[in-house]
């Protein structure tokens, strides 16, 4: 699972790993990882980490976080080799997301591979029992979700009592995610005596609040501020009524054949109306959302990851940590209405020091939305004319639009038709039931080439299609 990355990590400094206190076999793996220099979020972390210290990183993924809080993590494990108990496990990672926990299992795998380690997953939308089973033995790391993490706790397979490194990744994805409970109930489980390391993409005061509660004298790490992703990405916006984002959706992938395309929708039903409306014209996709079985996620991702499908239309809380290398261009369908969930969507097409091209496509009652972004990342995305045959949006101001959340800022109404789901409503509110605590058993910068319209640089349908009858 160790991958190399771009001259990015090359240049940042002279730190080797060697500089780093690592035990000589996490050294290896890392070389064998084609890993040469640490990132700068990983010059930052891993020496306090290696002291025992608690850290508060804001860092996003794509930094190279993962390898920031497992290595010395990893060492902290192989040199006080206790072995966890049945139900136990010894270092906890939180995670958002079920891919993200995937991820960094996989990661975290791959990083102590041979040194003696037994490194799990625990997340929903899989049958429990197998979970269940490995947490009966004992793990030295388990990755998990919150919800499930909870489940696994409330049927008594799992007791945090011994837990003895913590780390919360994407705090502020939680957040978003509705977890804010969940963690609550989560920490009073913890031993008092324990590292935690908290890493979020951004720190407004919500979070900076919860990391005072994980966290005792943290040392701060910091990389990237947000704006320096939404400067390298080449941002591009386009006007239009919302009606026609579908037909220009398909103008555009039959004009530019993009190789490595994700698309944001609001929603999940809107994901999947994207990938009919492309697929009523030829033109192969995927859809990851939350209400899609974990099978489906994993297929849809598996075929985007290796080429099989050049186009995934994916909602925030599925896209959320994937770590796809090689992403060209991210469209939004839809705009976010938080703002730093842009520059989360538009970062999957500049990881690691890449750059890339993003195109939101904006209606009127997004616009609100627009100014927003620009307002957070302080970059104006340059405006991609209309094609032809397209009818030009009204220009006076329009309501924002709500998706099922307040319109707290605006004190607006929305205008358009009624307020779909909340997007967050299948996660939020799990039922709280008992926590089984208490028992103490288990319980405008670097531009690319990129079209200054949206019909230039036409490339043929016919090719496309040819591509997508081989898929
Ligand atoms: P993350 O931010 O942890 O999701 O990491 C992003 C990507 O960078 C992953 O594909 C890692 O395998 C890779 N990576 C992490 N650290 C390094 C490093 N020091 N050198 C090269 N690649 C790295």
């Amino acid at each position: 699972m160790l991958r190399p990355l771009a001259a990015y990590f090359k240049v940042l400094s002279l730190t080797k790993f060697s500089d780093f206190a690592l035990a000589e076999p996490i050294q290896k793996r890392v070389a064998e990882g084609g890993y040469t220099t640490p990132s700068p979020i990983q010059q930052q972390a891993i020496p306090p980490a290696l002291e025992g210290k608690d850290i508060l990183g804001i860092a996003q993924t794509g930094t190279g976080k993962t390898a920031a809080f497992s290595l010395p993590s990893i060492h902290h494990l192989l040199n006080d080799k206790r072995r966890a108990g049945r139900f136990e496990c010894r270092m906890l990672v939180l995670a958002p997301t079920r891919e993200l926990a995937r991820q960094i299992a996989d990661s975290m795998t791959g990083y102590s591979k041979g040194l003696g380690l037994f490194v799990t997953s625990a997340f929903g939308g899989v049958p429990i029992n197998r979970q269940k089973r490995i947490l009966e033995r004992g793990v030295d790391v388990l990755v998990a979700t919150p919800g499930r993490l909870l489940d696994l706790i409330d049927q008594r397979y799992l007791t945090l009592s011994k837990v003895e490194i913590l780390v919360l990744d994407e705090a502020d994805q939680m957040l978003d995610l509705g977890f804010i409970v969940p963690l609550k109930k989560i920490v009073p489980m913890l031993p008092k005596q324990r590292q935690s390391l908290f890493f979020s993409a951004t720190m407004p005061k919500t979070i900076s609040q919860l990391a005072d509660q994980f966290l005792t004298n943290p040392v701060q790490v910091s990389v990237a501020p947000q704006s320096t992703t939404a400067e390298r990405v080449d941002q591009k916006v386009t006007y239009i009524n919302q009606d026609d984002k579908q037909r220009l959706l398909k103008d555009f992938i039959n004009n530019e054949n993009p190789d490595h395309m994700l698309v944001f929708t609001q929603t999940k039903h809107g994901a999947d109306k994207v990938v009919k409306n492309l697929m009523a014209v030829g033109i192969h996709s995927a859809a990851i959302h939350g209400n899609k079985s974990q099978p489906q996620r994993e297929r849809a991702l598996g075929d985007f990851k290796s080429g099989k499908i050049n186009i995934l239309v994916a909602t925030d809380i599925a896209a959320r940590g994937i770590d796809v290398d090689g992403i060209t261009h991210v469209i939004n369908f839809d705009m976010p209405n938080v703002s730093e969930q842009y520059v989360h969507r538009i970062g999957r097409t500049a990881r690691a020091g890449a750059s890339g091209i993003s195109y939101s496509l904006v209606a009127p009652d997004e616009r609100q939305f627009l100014r927003d972004v620009v307002k957070l990342t302080g970059v104006k995305p340059d405006v991609v004319a209309l094609p032809e045959g397209y009818d030009e949006p009204p220009r006076e101001e329009v309501a924002p639009r709500i998706y099922g959340q307040k319109p707290k800022r605006y004190g607006a109404t929305p205008t358009r038709s009624g307020p779909p789901k909340n997007k967050h409503s299948s996660r939020k509110g799990r039922p709280g039931g008992g926590t089984g605590s208490g028992r103490g058993g288990p319980g405008s910068s670097a531009k690319s080439d990129g079209p200054k319209h949206w019909n230039n640089g036409a490339k043929s349908f016919k090719r496309r299609q040819a591509r997508n009858a081989d898929a």
